[in-house]
Order: structure tokens, then sequence, then C-alpha cells
């Protein structure tokens, strides 16, 4: 794989503040993305996983400038995104595209299909009529969508084919760089397989980076080669997808794995206890390590400090006092 980084994540924080109804309250403060770095290689596919509500997707959209960033550095090929001017954003977006998780509510229902995917190229004037033609037929081909379909309406395909047309609208302007944002989560299991062959087959043709974010493991487990585990607006594990299948050390991913039997038949008597509880409200966390409520191994000193993403062994890191 070519190791060209294609984006570094540094120090990031998205903070939302929310309006007190209490005269004279403090506002509130929501650390949707609180403080994280990482890399993404040219060709990688990076898996984020969390429980909803952890800050994966604002991460991803704060990634595309779809939301503000309160502290820290996102670059894209070494430019900082939140320092473009509106003529370089307008390029970046060509390069850098985002697949939703509702692709009914991504793409206008009064818009034939046709039109949907050629309005990505109109806006850029990329190319002629007839080229644009050639381009939709092109790939709507390769999603696996028949293009004598392109005068139907969204809602004249089925959830899997509509999902196929937002990748399809992704591709329209020859990105290299795409966030699948719960791209398969609202599909039927034999449905989401398809897709992510689909997704895979096109990484493979055309060398895409994908950031892929989903709250299911065994999706993220099946499509990436890297995997972020979101806890809270914070990552708690990060590694290689064989790596962190073969040694997942935080208590949380842990869970996570143990949710999910299929990939983790081996070794089932040194399960943890199943996750308890819900998520804490990111508002207000808990004290020390966010886990700490929820985690069946948790100490005193859990209670008190929030510990470091540390690195245990190259490319795999951790943030747990288990592992100091
Ligand atoms: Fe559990 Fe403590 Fe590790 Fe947090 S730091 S995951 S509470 S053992």
């Amino acid at each position: 794989m070519n190791m060209e980084k294609i984006l570094e994540v540094k120090n990031l924080k998205t903070y939302f503040t929310l309006k007190s109804d209490k005269f004279g309250a403090e506002p509130e403060v929501v650390k949707a993305v609180n403080d994280l770095s990482f890399d993404v290689m040219k060709g990688e596919i990076l898996g984020i996983v969390g429980e909803s509500g952890c800050g994966k997707s604002t991460l991803g959209k704060t990634i595309l400038k779809l939301n503000h960033k309160t502290d820290g550095e996102i670059l894209y090929h070494g430019e900082e995104v939140f320092n473009l001017n509106d003529k370089d954003l307008k390029d970046l977006r060509k390069q850098m595209q985002m697949v939703f998780q509702d692709p009914f509510s991504s793409l206008n229902p009064r818009k034939k299909v046709g039109s949907l995917l050629a309005q990505p190229l109109q806006i850029h004037k990329m190319g002629s009529k007839q080229e644009i033609d050639e381009k939709i037929d092109r790939i709507m081909k390769e999603v696996g969508i028949n293009p004598v379909y392109k005068g139907r309406f969204p809602h004249q395909f089925s959830g899997g084919q509509r999902q196929r047309i937002g990748i399809a609208r992704a591709l329209m302007l020859n990105p290299e760089f795409i966030i699948c944002d719960e791209a398969v989560s609202a599909l039927d299991v034999s449905i989401q397989a398809q897709v992510l062959n689909l997704l895979l087959d096109l990484h493979d043709k055309y060398n895409f980076t994908y950031i892929f974010i989903a709250h299911d493991l065994a999706v993220v487990e099946f499509i990436s080669t890297k995997i972020l585990v979101m806890y809270l607006g914070k990552i708690v594990e990060t590694a290689d997808k064989k790596e962190l299948v073969k040694s997942h050390l935080h208590p949380y991913t842990k869970a996570l794995f143990d949710a999910f039997p299929a990939t983790n038949p081996k070794g089932r008597e040194n399960r943890d206890p199943v996750l308890m509880g819900d998520v804490p409200s990111p508002i207000n966390p808990p004290s020390g390590c966010y886990f700490h409520p929820r985690c069946p191994r948790a100490m005193e000193k859990c209670k008190m400090e929030y510990p470091p993403l540390r690195e245990v062994s190259p490319g795999h890191k951790v943030a747990c006092w288990l592992y100091e």
C-alpha cells in the first residue's frame, strides 16, 4: 500500500454550546469531538466505530468542514481545510465526498436520478451535456444500476438501490477520499453485504481512501484496514484491523467484540460481562476515564484521571490505565 499521508487530524475539538433555559445559568457545552489526533494514509479504509452519540458523525462532518471546529488542525495533503478560501474549498469538495446513512433524505425526491447525478458536474462546470450523459451511464453501470432507469425518481428505487445512487453521486466528481457515514446502517443485512462489496470493489479499482463510520462493529471489521474506536468524543483504541481483531485491549473495545460473537468464537471464557447501561451524556461526562461507570475493570484511579492514549505496540494505541 502507498503510505502517502492524505489526512492529518491533530488535537481536533468540536464543541457545541447549548442555550440554557435557566436564567443566569452557565451555558452547557457538548464536547462531541474531544481532542482527537490520527492520520489517514492514501488507499486506507479507516473504520470509526462507537455507540450512537460518541461523536463519530460529527467528526466526519468536521473533516469536510460541514461543521465548525473549536480547536485543532485538519490537514488534507498538508493544507488546513479551515484556512481554504471559497474557491479552494470548492475544489477540495471535488476530492472529498460523503455518502450519508439515509440516501432518501440526501437525494432530492423531486429530481430524476439522471438530474441528481448531473448536478455535481454542472455545479463544478465539468464537461459538456454529452460528456455528462456518458458519465452518468458509466457510473450507474459501475454501481450496478441500469442506466435506462435514470429517468426515475428516488422513491421508485429500493433502499439498496438508493444507496447505490448515493454512491454514484459521490463518484461523479472523481474523488480520492470518501467519508461513508453509517452508509449501510439502514439496509437489510443481505443488502448491506452487497453495498459493502461494491465499496470494496470501487476501492480496489480506484484506490479510494475511505473513512467508514458505523456503530456496527461487524460492518466496520468487514470493510476496514484500520479501526479507530470512539467513546464519548475520545479515541479509546486504534490499531490495524488484523491487530485489533487479534488483540483488543480496551474494556470498551472488548465489550464491542464480545457483543459480536461471529468473529470471536475462541476465548469466550475470558469475556468480560456484557456492556451495561447507556452512554453517559457528553454534556457532563463522568470524571476520570469516561468509561469507568460501565467498566468491569475500573479501579480507583480510573475515577480520578483520564488515561492518555499510549502506543502499546507499533501502531496500536489504547487509552486505559490497565496498560500504563
Ligand atoms: Fe476501565 Fe479504568 Fe481502563 Fe477506563 S481506565 S477502561 S475505567 S480500566
